[in-house]
Formats: C-alpha cells, structure tokens, sequence
C-alpha cells in the first residue's frame, strides 16, 4: 500500500518522502552511506537531507568524524503528521501500519510468500494458478549467503558471506509448522552449498512440509547425481535463475563461465517429470534484447520436458550489487518494453505460460493476467506480546508508485516501481489506465 496522507501531513514531496522511507530502513547513518542505503543518488540525498532537517523530520548529530542523520521517534513523526492530516482515519490507518515497520525493525521473522486473494478466474491464467496454488503459501527460508557464483545484479551483495547452522533453520521450520504452514522455499545464496542440505530437506518433510522448493542458480544440479539425492530427500520443485541463452551475456552478467553447467541443470529436472520448474531471468540493460531468444531458449524445453513449467521475466531490483552497477545494468523501463512484450507474446503463442514480475501493469496493457505479482503477496511474519504479526508494509515500502497513479484504475493490483528505480528516473513512464 501506498502512503498518502501521512506524506501530505508533512507537506513531503515524493522524492522527500522517498528519502524518509529510506530512513525506514536504517537507524542512523553518516551522510556518505544514507545515498547508498536509502538507493537514491548521493547528489540529491545532499540536497534533500537539510531539507528534511529544516523540517525537524530527520535529526543531525555531530561526531568526530562528522554529521550522522537519523529519522525522529516515529511517535514525534506522527505528532507533527497529525496536525494537519486531512482523514483522521486513513491517518490512524496509516500511522499503525508506520508504527508496525518501525517496530518491526530488526526483530527476527519469517518471510512467507502467500497466495493472492484475487481469486476470479476470469482474471487469472489457470496453469499460473494451478502452478501458484500448489506452491504458496510457502516459506522462503534462506540457508545462507555464500554462493558459487557473484552475479552483477545480485540483491545480497557480496560482502559477509555466510552460512546459517543447521539448529537455526530447523528451529525456523519448526516456527513455520506452528503457524500450519506446509510449504517452504530453500534459498540462499546458493542453497546446494550448504552442507546439511539434504538433512534439512528430510527435516522439513518429517515436520510435515508438504512442498520443499528449492532455489537455485543450477550449477551444483549439473553434477550427475545430485539432483536425484535431493529428490530422495523430498523436494518437490525447483527455481533455475536463467537470464539468456546468449553465453557470452550469461557469463558476463554470472561473472562465471557456468552457461554449460546451468543448462544441463534444466535436464536434469526434466528426468524427473513430477518436479514443478520455475525459471527467473533477470532483465538488465546487456539481456534485454535477447529476451525473444530467450522466450524460444524456454519454450524448445518446455517443449521437450513434462513437468509443468512456469518461467517468469523478472524487472531487475536496484539493490545491492545492482545498485552499484547500476549505470550498467539498470535500464529504463520504456527502453526494454519491445523485446519484453515480444517474448511474451512468443511464449504464449508458444503454449508457454510465460509470467513477468515487478514491471507496472500501465506498460503491458492487456497482460495483466500474466503478471506474476497478482499471484502473490509477500509478508513479514514476527511474533509480538499480542500473538503473531503479518506485516506487508516494509515489503511494500520497497516499491511506489507516481502521484498521477492516484487516477489510475489498476492502482489497488499494480505495485508500481521500485523505490530505486523512482529515485533514478522519476515517474513520467508511468500513464494511468482511464475506466471505471
Ligand atoms: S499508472 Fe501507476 S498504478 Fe497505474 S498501472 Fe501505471 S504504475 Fe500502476
């Protein structure tokens, strides 16, 4: 959800209000990190930042080494929105959901990617929805951050790469259970370099996890015989990332010459015709224009396999490594529409249920059944002194949406940009969709 009257209270503008949501994240900063932590550009956070502490939004301190900024008590924040918030009620609304991410802030939880309430058919493609229901709601339980590969767009960055014990993840298997869940996503890093992997799959399926997905960059699945003793062990399906079927663009963006080696994970999961495969490319500035290729490089599999198959085009997240190659990798939106509306437009003539994720719905008209996000929700489960706690909102803080799209009638389904990308171009490719 998008804030609104919290931001106008503050009389913010978008790009202050972006900032402010930035701080969200963070407690308090030297000026030189508050532009990389918040993704917006250096140049404007030291224009911005006096800005929000003339407004007594953000707070200076001197130290020795110089300004650190931090947001006020969010209670101060909410003091000053509240004189001049036009709804009181959207304001209250909006002030427990702010109250909730603050809180939220560093406390241990689970992410749970949950189905999509929408459940009209008519607004839904059904092996998407047989592909979704059978897989959420899942758990996404990251074994750790170490990973074979370094990709250029990689949301983990690459420092401080670590590996969780065993006792930690089965204690989070355990939480999830006590909730009913019954489904969980292996991811990491690489989750195939974890050295009790296999253990962790038999846990899960003795605790009563019904699907175990695991999410990989399929390197480790071109040794012969892993992936049957991961099968042994109970997973039901498995996520390729696969970005282009041009090699040289593959190795580039990887930083690894693995193009063999991920190709031949996509055989190996065609052996086993009962496993569900996902496949994410991720679109960047040096793959864009292969994307029919790679709508073709899909479909010859699908073609060629049984299992049910549901690939998705992925609008790269400016976040960590992305972030800081992002002069290279990240393009405008309205620069990758034709090679994105081509290769959907091949998968589906195709038979292919090619799905996209986290472009705004006002630039694929007429394909909103094929947006992936109107599947899914993702959530933040905590646990508080009142019970369990399912928070969407910092989730949704990482994307926004421009003031026009307050008219536009997708506005409740679409979830507009990410914050970084809006930091970077604005909002003026975003056209709202007229209609009742
Ligand atoms: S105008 Fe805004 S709300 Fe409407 S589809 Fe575009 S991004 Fe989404």
């Amino acid at each position: 959800m998008e804030f609104q009257c919290i931001p106008d209270a503050l009389g913010l503008n978008p790009e202050q209000w972006s900032l402010v949501a930035g701080f969200l994240g963070f407690r308090e900063e030297p000026e030189s990190r508050v532009g990389y932590l918040a993704r917006m550009p250096q140049e404007r956070v030291a224009v911005l930042l006096p800005q929000l502490v003339g407004l007594g939004i953000v707070r200076r301190r001197e130290t020795a080494q110089g300004p650190w900024y931090g947001l006020i008590p969010v209670e101060e924040l909410l003091a000053k929105a509240a004189l001049a918030a036009e709804d009181p009620d959207v304001f209250e609304m909006e002030a427990n959901l702010l109250r909730r991410v603050v809180e939220g802030f560093g406390t241990p939880g689970l992410t749970v990617i949950s189905s999509s309430e929408d459940r009209d058919p008519a607004r839904r493609i059904p092996e998407i929805t047989k592909y979704a229901d059978t897989l959420m709601p899942y758990i996404d339980l990251r074994l750790g951050t170490r990973c074979n590969l370094n990709c250029t767009y990689c949301l983990l960055g690459h420092e401080n790469r670590t590996t969780r014990t065993t006792a930690e993840i089965v204690s989070d298997l355990m939480l999830g259970r006590r909730r009913n869940l019954q489904k969980v996503a292996l991811t990491g890093g690489e989750p195939t370099l974890h050295p009790e992997v296999l253990k962790i799959i038999t846990v899960a399926r003795t605790l009563g996890y019904r699907q175990v997905i695991l999410v990989t960059n399929g390197v480790t699945l071109s040794i012969p015989g892993v992936l049957d003793r991961l099968v042994e062990a109970g997973i039901t399906a498995v996520g390729i990332s696969f970005d282009t079927p041009d090699k040289e663009i593959a190795h580039e963006l990887w930083q690894s010459p693995v193009f063999d080696k991920v190709s031949l994970a996509f055989d190996a999961v065609a052996r086993h015709p009962q496993l569900l495969l996902g496949s994410i490319a991720v679109i960047t500035k040096k793959n864009a224009s292969q994307l029919p290729d790679l709508a073709n490089w899909w479909a010859d599999r699908n073609d060629a396999m049984e299992n049910l198959f549901v690939p998705n085009i992925d609008f790269v997240m400016p976040e960590e490594n992305a972030w800081l190659n992002r002069e290279e990798l990240l393009p405008k939106l309205t620069d990758v529409m034709e090679p994105v509306l081509k290769a959907l437009e091949i998968a589906h003539g195709r038979g292919l249920p090619l799905t996209f994720r986290g472009f705004p719905l006002c630039l694929l008209p007429g394909l909103e059944r094929y947006s992936y996000d109107r599947y899914m929700s993702i959530f933040r489960l905590t646990s508080s002194a009142e019970g369990d706690v399912f928070d969407k909102t910092s989730v949704d803080l990482l994307r926004t949406k421009g003031p026009q799209c307050r008219r536009c009638k997708l506005r409740r389904e679409c979830n507009g940009v990410s914050r970084g990308y809006a930091n970077l171009y604005g909002y003026e490719e975003l056209v709202p969709v007229r209609g009742a």
